[in-house]
């Protein structure tokens, strides 16, 4: 074994190059938990030899040393950690500490003195200290190494919720308030992705993301980073104003400062425990993370009795929740096929408990992600779980990179069908130009030829939302797949009885009864129809706009993409993929053999909708063109003036410079000059009409269906109807069902149960119907209930 002496030394150049890089960087190379396993392994090596411990030993220090970038703040009270506890007996030990100090009782009667705590969730972000001078914020500082930090005050004053001036009054002349800069879990989500847009650094975490921003040289970047703060103390103060620590976050919080709403006050360690338990309960469900809770005394004559040792007041205590980041070795990557061919890697583990559930598998998303974060098979990386979501790889650690680390590369061929796998390409069109980028998916070009992609497309086809066939699980879809009984969604119809009941898991009542529901599958709705057929980017939503908008299968399969554009939420990548599924020959053979020989009978309306119908204009197609330096305002004069297609293709420059300045009327000649442009132009309008669609003179959408442009939301539980079929017959209605309430809602349909939708609603003074009621009105608009 290493001489204790050695090991100790290893140890503090260790943690202290890992304190750097948290503290002063913000990029730490480890998770949490390792940083704490080597910081107690110091610890309780130094407990064990206290003649090696020395002043600059990471255990009696804060932080680290300041970044020269900025300028320095001495804080007059110094800015301490926290002493940790991991267990609850720990909890007992600290409350028999306190105990002790301030109660001076013998041994026998401290079981029962009973000391109040303040309990209070520890936010995970970064530590600051706000200086008020006369009620005005004149300086922000980090924790720094406690007794220097760096001034950020340019930073701080981009945190909507810190208030510039104190409000109220009453504050003493010079007031530091400290607390905790954080940023919530979507604040975190929407940095990253903004850092990966710009192809810049994506943050391993929340608190590196609100560490990072506030130690920021340009406040610009910190302001657009919706940070948050939260207060959980003070620091040098003119006069006191509070006996307890409850009682001064009180006084903080009248005066405009941000206190934690789980703040609450017990009267003794069991209070303690108990909040401990709750807020673990609801860690994973609460707007920003947390790694703990901690407890405070809260009498303050008390915690002056306490006082402090190296790093920590005596008085206060952190207990830490298992952490949702661990260390593990990435042992493999492995490509696994989607519904759409997509090929996805999935990052096979060395298995880790992180946060008491055994991770042994992590999403990669994608090839993009992979190079993001520089992975080798056989680093060492950090994997994070973030409320119930996948663990996700968030981080490699460079320096454990074995020698035998290899790269992670694509396959060539698909590792289920052996088909090429190509990288998908992304179209960008705007103002007339169209530029190709390589996309982060790969595909496998095998189609339903497949089996990974065939097998999903099935299980999507025969789902309750899609089909809803009922009796063919994954397992026998799986098996009806290897023994080649099915190659289409079209072979399903074709199963006889003889070749399901080989199948296992089938006797003569489930497989006669798999036939009926496939048999009764045969008259969905138009929208159920699209939707079953997987079209990449196509969920229920779109397939249902489709299915409204265009009332027929056929309009849907010839329509080109710039019509789909007229359909509400359908952009023009989404109307690429719907334009070339049905362009694509296989895809054509299978819808082929669904509506012949299968028989299928889709309900349609044959109409177009209303709302559809009414959106056609010619200022609004024109603009739809992307002709260079043509905005909406332009285009809608073009048509003003001239009033078809034609006319504006045909015009001539001097025609057009009448109603357009001279540049954008050359632009418009220019473009219609390019014959496939005219052309093109021309085959949209032409689709239009044939389509059963007029130019409108007004850009006016006709209010076609009874309920359209009205939000309705649905909450409770309803017992004449499920909540799908309720949604289906509001939006045949044409209104919008949301899952949220707000001012915008037009009524709100509350079953028994209904929650805080209700109330909301309520509160609104929104329309609020009961079942009973909501029936009623169905029947009214002639819709048919039950
Ligand atoms: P700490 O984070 O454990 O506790 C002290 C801090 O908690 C305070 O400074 C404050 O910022 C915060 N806090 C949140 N809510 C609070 C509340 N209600 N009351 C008081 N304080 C509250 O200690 P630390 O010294 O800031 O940092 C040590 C921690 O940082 C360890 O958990 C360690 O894992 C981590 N760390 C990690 C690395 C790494 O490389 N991964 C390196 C250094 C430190």
């Amino acid at each position: 074994m290493k001489a204790a002496e050695t090991r100790i030394l290893e140890l503090r150049a260790e943690l202290d190059q890992h304190n750097y890089r948290y503290h002063v960087l913000d990029e730490p190379s480890i998770p949490d938990v390792e940083y704490d396993r080597l910081f107690h392994e110091l610890k309780a090596l130094e407990a064990e030899n206290p003649h090696l411990v020395t002043p600059d030993s990471p255990t009696q220090r804060v932080g680290s040393a300041v970044l020269t970038a900025f300028s320095k703040v001495k804080h007059e009270v110094p800015m301490l950690s926290l002493g940790n506890a991991f267990e609850e007996a720990a909890l007992y030990e600290f409350n028999q500490r306190v105990v002790q100090t301030i109660s001076p009782l013998p041994n026998d009667l401290f079981s029962g003195v009973n000391v109040e705590y303040t309990c209070e969730p520890k936010l995970d972000g970064l530590a600051v200290s706000l200086l008020y001078v006369d009620g005005r914020l004149t300086r922000g500082a980090t924790r720094g190494n406690g007794t220097v930090g760096e001034d950020i005050t340019e930073n701080v004053r981009t945190v909507r919720n810190i208030p510039l001036r104190l409000m109220d009054g009453g504050w003493p002349s010079v007031l530091e308030v400290r607390g905790e800069v954080f940023i919530e879990k979507a604040g975190f989500e929407r940095v990253n992705a903004h850092q990966i847009e710009i192809g810049e650094k994506v943050f391993a975490n929340p608190r590196n993301a609100a560490a990072g921003s506030m130690r920021q040289l340009d406040s610009k970047i910190s302001g657009r980073r919706s940070l948050k703060f939260c207060s959980y103390g003070i620091g040098q103060v003119q006069r006191d104003f509070a006996d307890t620590y409850y009682g001064m976050l009180q006084k903080l919080k009248k005066w405009g400062v941000p206190i934690s709403n789980k703040l609450r006050l017990v009267s003794d360690v069991e209070g303690c425990i108990a909040y401990c338990r709750d807020m673990s309960e609801q860690r994973l469900d609460l707007p920003y993370e947390i790694d703990g809770v901690v407890f405070k005394v809260n009498n303050i004559a008390s915690q002056r009795e306490l006082g402090f040792r190296a790093r920590e007041p005596r008085w206060a205590i952190a207990y830490k929740f298992p952490a949702m980041e661990e260390l593990t070795e990435l042992l493999d990557v492995e490509f696994q096929v989607g519904r759409t061919g997509a090929v996805t890697p999935v990052a096979r583990l060395k298995p880790v408990k992180v946060a008491g559930v055994t991770v042994a598998n992590a999403t990669l998303h994608n090839m993009d992600e992979v190079a993001r974060l520089g992975l080798m098979i056989g680093d060492t990386v950090i994997i994070r779980r973030a409320g119930d979501v996948i663990p996700q790889v968030v981080q490699v650690v460079q320096e454990r990179r074995p020698t035998h680390a290899r790269a992670v590369e694509i396959p060539q061929t698909c590792p289920v069908c052996g088909s090429q796998v190509e990288r998908t390409q992304l179209i960008k069109r705007s103002k007339g130009k169209e530029t190709i980028s390589e996309g982060a998916v790969y595909r496998c070009v095998g189609r339903l030829a497949c089996g990974a992609q065939l097998k999903q497309a099935i299980i999507h086809y025969v789902s309750r939302r899609a089909m809803d066939i009922e009796g063919l699980g994954d397992k026998t879809i799986e098996q009806l797949v290897d023994e080649k009984l099915i190659g289409s969604p079209a072979d399903l119809y074709k199963l006889k009885y003889e070749q399901i009941i080989d199948l296992e898991g089938f006797a003569e009542i489930s497989s006669k009864k798999l036939l009926k529901a496939i048999d009764d599958s045969k008259q969905p709705t138009l929208a159920r129809f699209i939707y079953a057929l997987g079209i990449p980017d196509v969920g229920e939503e779109t397939a249902k706009v489709l299915a409204r908008s265009l009332g027929s299968l056929d309009r849907v399969i010839v329509a080109l993409p710039e019509v789909l554009t007229y359909l509400p939420d359908v952009g023009l990548e989404v109307a690429h993929e719907i334009h070339s599924f049905f362009e694509d020959e296989h895809n054509q053979n299978v819808i082929g053999a669904l509506l012949g020989e299968c028989q299928m009978e889709l309900q349609d309306t044959g109409d177009l909708g209303a709302e559809f119908a009414a959106s056609a204009t010619l200022g609004g197609m024109l603009d739809k063109l992307n002709i260079p330096s043509v905005g909406p305002g332009a285009a809608q004069k073009l048509a003003d003036k001239f009033g078809t297609l034609e006319a504006v293709v045909k015009a001539d420059w001097l025609d057009m410079r009448q109603t357009l300045p001279e540049k954008q009327a050359q632009a418009v000649r220019a473009f219609f000059d390019v014959a496939e442009h005219a052309q093109r132009a021309l085959a949209i309008e032409q689709q239009l009409k044939d389509f059963g669609m007029h130019w409108q003179s007004e850009k006016k959408v006709v209010e076609g269906l009874p309920l359209a442009g009205q939000t309705w939301v649905l909450t409770g539980s309803l017992e004449l109807m499920s909540r799908d079929v309720a949604k289906e017959k509001l939006e045949g209605l044409g209104a919008k069902v949301s899952g949220s309430v707000s001012a915008k809602t037009h009524t709100v349909v509350a079953g028994p149960g209904a929650g805080s939708k209700l109330t909301k609603a309520n509160e609104l003074g929104l329309k609020v119907l009961d079942e009973e009621a909501f029936v009623g009105f169905l029947k009214q608009q002639g819709v048919e209930v039950g």
